[in-house]
């Protein structure tokens, strides 16, 4: 059995811990949901009102040249770069990940228009909104969307044949945290002539991300869950080099326009990823992302002088294996079923339990006792989900002995019973 004790000697050892001093956490929380809202970087508030009252309240428009807002994206972007396994250049920062994923897929299916392909193709299970933009994508351009599950993909019965014109899928998943190999899907995928899209929401800032290695054609991501730049920051957008200057961008504003100042009437778009910029940037945003983003690569420090992730994926997988012995040593008979990919290859960075009945208000009390963690609804194929996500940066193992134990005493109690915690909020 493990032991509290254990769990503050691998704190002992962590040669990440300090990095959690870059967070600001409310007291008495433990946070298990930096996938979906990131927590607030100490610089953040500063470095906000400092954009808003010098730069802007002292250098009014002459910021644009004086504050480098101008280049903000694409400096931010060189910035995501590093975490994705992206060059300098082939990433900006901009707009959200729906508005993102509209641009790549309508560029993905511009690309395959004259091929008589007809499918694109995701997961029943993606993210809701990638699969409405897909819908009304598909509906407006003359292609059908079809949707499959994770184990369609390989094998003899594959459905990635002549039919298929872009492959779209997230590579974490936001439920159930499984998490593709994405060299082996895109090698398969551009095998079968389809061109891949991946959305990195889940994965950018929390697990290694190879884009170029994996041969990748478009990718886009979110900059509020792990890359912790705040509520609705603005999202990325990547493109392969092989279609830089060629892709087409469908919301051709001034901003992707290869010389905006020339105020020419006649769109010529950029000449690489600069042309899915669209209109004026929210600087102030902006400003809040990149800190988060100085949050994430400070962890490049721990990687022996490689860079990367590798230091921060190690700690994660420790956290969420901690995770998993503790809830099958202390939960056992509780109704609670283990949803998340036991192997490391195939797991992003949360814990996914399921259980048929009380999930909600089992995650409702955990959030009364400090220990924040979501709910997500399943569906025909899978109970209802507890999920749980271990974001190394500001997480320690004694965190999740604690987040462990209050577990233990909402499930023995049955105090998620009660009628406060099984009422719905708005936003889950
Ligand atoms: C969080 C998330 C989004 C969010 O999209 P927004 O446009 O920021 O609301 C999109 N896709 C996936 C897979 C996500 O997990």
């Amino acid at each position: 059995m493990t032991t509290l004790e254990d769990c503050r000697a691998l704190d002992a050892q962590d040669p990440l811990r300090s990095l959690r001093d870059q967070f600001t956490l409310p007291p008495g929380v433990i946070y298990l949901d930096g996938n979906s809202l990131g927590v607030l970087p100490k610089a953040a508030p500063a470095r906000i009102a400092e954009v808003v009252a010098e730069e802007w309240g002292q250098g009014l428009i002459r910021s644009w040249n004086t504050a480098s807002w101008f280049d903000l994206p694409q400096r931010l972007g060189d910035k995501v770069a590093r975490l994705i396994g992206a060059a300098p250049g082939e990433v900006v920062c901009t707009d959200s990940t729906s508005v993102n994923l509209y641009k790549v897929l309508f560029a993905a299916l511009s690309q395959q228009k004259d091929s008589g392909r007809k499918l694109v193709v995701s997961e029943r299970s993606n993210f809701p909104t990638d699969l409405y933009i897909a819908e009304s994508l598909c509906r407006e351009r003359g292609f059908t969307l079809k949707l499959i599950d994770a184990d369609e993909l390989q094998g003899p019965g594959s459905v990635l044949t002549d039919e298929v014109a872009v492959l779209m899928l997230t590579h974490v998943n936001y439920r159930t945290g499984a998490m593709h190999d994405m060299k082996a899907i895109t090698a398969a995928a551009h095998a079968a002539g389809a061109l891949t899209v991946w959305d990195l929401a889940h994965s950018a800032g929390a697990v290694p991300v190879a884009l170029n290695e994996s041969n990748a054609d478009y990718a886009i991501g979110c900059g509020y869950k792990y890359l912790n730049g705040g509520p609705g920051a603005p999202a990325f957008v990547w493109v392969h080099t092989r279609h830089a200057g060629k892709f087409e961008q469908p919301l051709s504003g001034w901003w992707g326009h290869a010389a905006p100042f020339e105020f020419t009437p006649h769109y010529r778009p950029a000449p690489g990823v600069g042309r899915y910029l669209c209109g004026t940037q929210p600087i102030i945003a902006l400003a809040g992302l990149e800190c988060g983003l100085d949050t994430v690569l400070a962890a490049e420090a721990f990687d022996g002088g490689k860079g990367g992730l590798a230091a921060l994926r190690a700690k994660s997988l420790a956290l969420t294996d901690l995770f998993i012995t503790l809830v099958e040593e202390r939960c056992a008979g509780q109704g609670l079923s283990l949803v998340t990919p036991r192997e490391h290859a195939r797991r992003g960075s949360q814990v996914c339990l399921s259980r048929s009945e009380g999930a909600y208000a089992i995650v409702q009390a955990l959030i009364a006792r400090g220990v924040i963690g979501d709910y997500r609804a399943g569906d025909s194929q899978m109970p209802d989900i507890l999920r749980f996500g271990f974001t190394p940066l500001y997480l320690g193992f004694e965190d999740v002995w604690n987040s462990v134990e209050h577990l233990v005493q909402v499930l023995e109690a049955g105090e998620w019973q009660r009628e406060e915690f099984n009422r719905k909020n708005a936003v889950t």
